[in-house]
């Protein structure tokens, strides 16, 4: 465990991502505020990826020869962390997807269209990502169920005081973010599990951005499935991880067909082979796993819970330093309700014209609706600026930030 708060230690871990220390095409030092969209990668990772092709590389769970049993012991030692990372009982509950929004879709598909019917019930939220909206909307289309709601409050939280106006026995699932990536709140994700499961619903939990800061927990949780992508977790891209709850993947049918998820094939039928496997058709991205492995390993080498720690104070920080810009709304939650993302609008300065005077001064944010038409179009805006933050940022580099954003102000006010 690392105290991050140590400036020595935390300047340890940070010159892990050598990425961050560059000097851009201004003349500016790079300040990286856009982890939700990507995380960057420790060398840990880099050199895990550089390793398997330069040492390890070969078809998993094939070849009958020494590199082949190399890579499929990498590839499935990462499912096992991934299992400890979120809890799990079992490792054939982790499916190797392609990320989220595969592994919604792969929910969406497998479950949802086998088992919903007409009248029966999603219940979404409009704070959710499009991955996590669209694949239902499509499950609806194709089965006749029926899509609903649960209230926001104005704050940009769900209303759970209205939750029983929306939740009852025709709710067969209920699909919602841990945590959000536009307002950083984070949702009450073990009480809904409870509540739904009370009804007979499920619970599919987008873990996009709350599997990366340490809040998931699917046996403490009671979580019936989990998507969270690797490239967030400090892993690479191409990569990304479901987990079911093992009865419900074997009743599930598969998303996608050909090699390895079989068991048998004749001339004209076929049979699924076990789990996980039975979701991962093709040559998957097993360089990919392994890499998350070792983002996996990585973390945990620091330490969840000093790294929860350190985010949040930051967020504080961060949340206090936005607060003093004059004409800036953060939106969502106030503290201590949300993690280490900030959107934000600031008054007579379009979203995109501050994220490219941002850019001039070094620090990368994003603006645009962040996958959340519905949450923009409730909020009343076109797009947001969105500051999102991760351990290997410091204060110092918040304080560039708001410095930035007051110089922008500048600009617009001439
Ligand atoms: N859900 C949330 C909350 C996200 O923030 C994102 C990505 O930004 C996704 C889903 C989609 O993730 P991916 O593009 O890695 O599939």
């Amino acid at each position: 465990m690392a105290d991050l708060s140590d400036d020595a230690t935390w300047r340890t871990i940070r010159a892990e991502f050598p990425i961050l220390d560059q000097t851009l095409r201004t003349g500016k030092k790079l300040v990286y505020l856009d982890t939700a969209a990507t995380a960057q990668k420790p060398n840990r990772v880099v050199d895990c990826i550089r390793q398997c092709y330069e040492r390890d590389n070969s078809n998993v769970h094939r070849g009958i020869h020494e590199l082949g049993d190399r890579m499929t012991t990498l590839l499935e030692d990462a499912r096992e962390q991934v299992r400890e990372l979120l809890g799990a009982r079992e490792v054939e509950e982790i499916v190797f997807t392609s990320g989220t929004t595969m592994s919604l879709n792969l929910v969406a598909h497998g479950w949802g269209r086998k088992f919903l019917r007409a009248g029966d019930v999603v219940l979404l939220n409009e704070m959710e990502h499009h991955a996590n909206l669209v694949p239902w909307y499509e499950a609806a289309k194709a089965t006749g169920a029926e899509i609903r709601h649960i209230p926001l409050t104005t704050d940009g939280r769900l209303d759970m005081d209205q939750l029983d106006t929306v939740l009852d026995r025709q709710v067969k699932l209920v699909a919602v973010t841990a945590m959000s990536n536009v307002l950083g709140t984070i949702n009450p994700v073990a009480e809904l599990a409870r509540r739904a499961h009370d009804v007979g619903a499920l619970i599919a939990v987008d873990g996009a951005q709350s599997v990366p800061h340490g809040m998931t927990d699917v046996t403490r949780d009671q979580i019936d499935f989990l998507a969270f992508s690797g490239h967030k977790f400090y892993g690479p891209t191409g990569v990304g991880v479901l987990y079911g709850r093992r009865e419900l993947l074997e009743a599930m049918d598969p998303f996608l067909f050909g090699g390895h998820m079989i068991r048998e094939v004749t001339r004209d039928s076929a049979t699924w082979a076990d789990l996980p496997a039975k979701f991962e058709a093709g040559t998957g991205p097993f360089i990919q796993a392994a890499g998350l492995g070792a983002a996996i390993a990585y973390i945990k080498q620091i330490g969840m819970e000093p790294i929860m720690a350190y985010e949040h104070e930051l967020a504080r920080y961060a949340g206090e330093r936005l607060a003093e810009v004059p004409e800036l709304t953060i939106l969502g939650p106030a503290w201590p309700d949300r993690g280490a993302i900030f959107s934000f609008v600031v008054e007579g300065v379009h979203p995109h014209d501050l994220s490219d005077l941002l850019d001039r001064q070094g620090v990368a944010i994003r603006a645009g609706h962040h996958c959340t038409m519905p949450l923009h179009d409730r909020l009343g805006l076109a797009a947001s600026a969105r500051a999102s933050l991760a351990f290997y940022n410091n204060r110092e580099e918040v304080d560039s930030l708001v410095e930035a954003i007051l110089a922008a102000r500048r600009v617009f006010r001439r």
